[in-house]
């Protein structure tokens, strides 16, 4: 019989948050800690006047102090785990039209999962551990993975920068199996290569998989600007769709050479029709402007400029120079789809600041569609965090 864990108690009034199932307890709202329990120690968290409001993982370097693994009484356990693990995969392939090929498969927080993220490319599971709790149960999230999914290896991405907010060193590796080289999945019918060991995220932006279908069936004849492009998602989808010609520009060369890579695994599409520009986006932005080009089909999707709210306002403004840019070049009645993946900016200021361009640029533009991450993303009610991605389909009068 394990332990009970230690006993965390709010001050007064502190407790409305995790009433309402929200997972985080900033370290302000704590009153007293029984102990000092260890980094991803189990701790049950108490509202002042006793109430059992959580239990959590306790991180201790951490300003968000716990991430509660489940309102209700119950044990933390690997069975525990491994039960959320198959519960959160199991409602993907309950969904209809679930990507088999490349999916998430955990999404922290929304699937009641804080700090882990888990990703299928094919056969192969990439694992993200971005919390002290999902740091502790490491050995029981690698089996339950191993055990969902029967995939042929299993890829440790533990390197994103919340890492060190929660006192942990980077951990990156293949942790069970080999993987296979090159690595390559599928969507939408088009092939694409992907490194999970120093992409981006755990490679690939998955969560864009919905925007990329759409944008690709307004492709057809458009001149397409790509802008931000990685290793070539929308490109290959505005091929695909049928674009006359696409532009796409990052200034990451390890991601254009695989875009250019996976241009090539996909004969069909035609190459003769792309061409890849290794380039600041707002200095080149600038110049196609000064050089009078025009596109019929922009898309920008930008790095996250704003991670946290801190950060909103400088966001604010890179966001607003990026797209008043674009809506210049975009020819009369073409279309703009417009992202942030910041977490720091919501879709109502994201929606302002595109507006706030589109009146600088003297263009008449209206919102035609609105993009947000595929299902596999899904968003808890009760954390409203969990929506980072936004999109705008533009249409410039
Ligand atoms: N649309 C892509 C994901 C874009 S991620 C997809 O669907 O896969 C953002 C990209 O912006 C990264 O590849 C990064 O290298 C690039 N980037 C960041 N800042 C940049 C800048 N100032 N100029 C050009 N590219 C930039």
């Amino acid at each position: 019989m394990a332990a009970r864990p230690p006993i965390v108690r709010l001050k007064p009034g502190r407790d409305r948050s995790l009433r309402q199932r929200h997972p985080w307890l900033f370290s302000g709202a704590i009153a007293a800690v029984e102990g000092d329990p260890p980094s991803g120690a189990t701790v049950e968290v108490r509202a002042a006047d006793g109430d059992l409001l959580a239990l959590a993982a306790w991180s201790p370097a951490s300003q968000i102090r716990a991430r509660a693994w489940s309102f209700e009484p119950c044990t933390i356990d690997a069975s525990f785990i491994a039960a959320r693990i198959r519960r959160a995969i199991d409602a993907r392939a309950a969904t209809p039209d679930a990507p088999r090929d490349g999916a998430r498969l955990v999404h922290g927080e929304s699937d009641g999962l804080p700090g882990l993220v888990a990703d299928r490319y094919a056969d192969v599971v990439v694992v993200q551990l971005g919390s002290a709790g999902a740091e502790a149960w490491r050995d029981a999230i690698v089996e339950a993975l191993a055990g969902a999914t029967r995939a042929r290896a299993i890829v440790e991405r533990s390197d994103a920068d919340v890492r060190a907010l929660e006192g942990l060193a980077p951990r990156v590796g293949v942790v069970r199996g080999a993987l296979p080289d090159p690595l390559v999945f599928r969507e939408q019918g088009i092939e694409y290569a992907v490194d999970v060991l120093a992409g981006q995220k755990t490679g690939f932006y998955l969560d864009q998989r919905d925007s990329r279908r759409i944008v690709g069936a307004h492709a057809a004849g458009r001149r397409v600007l790509n802008a931000f492009c990685y290793t070539g998602g929308f490109t290959l989808a505005c091929l695909a769709g049928g674009a006359a010609h696409v532009t796409s520009i990052d200034s990451s060369a390890p991601a254009l050479a695989l875009a250019q890579a996976n241009l090539a695994r996909n004969p069909a599409l035609n190459a003769s029709r792309a061409q890849w520009l290794e380039a600041d986006v707002f200095a080149e932005l600038r110049r196609l402007r000064d050089a009078a080009a025009t596109f019929d089909l922009i898309v920008l999707d930008p790095p996250k400029f704003a991670p946290t709210a801190q950060h909103a306002e400088r966001a604010a403004r890179a966001y607003k120079d990026v797209n008043l840019l674009a809506l210049k070049l975009l020819a009369p009645g073409g279309h703009l789809a417009t992202f942030s993946c910041s977490g720091g900016i919501d879709a109502a200021l994201f929606r302002k600041i595109v507006a706030g361009a589109a009146l600088d640029a003297r263009a008449d533009a209206a919102v035609v569609g609105r993009f947000a991450a595929s299902a596999d993303h899904p968003v808890a009610l009760a954390f409203p965090e969990g929506e980072y991605l936004k999109g705008l389909l533009i249409r410039k009068a």
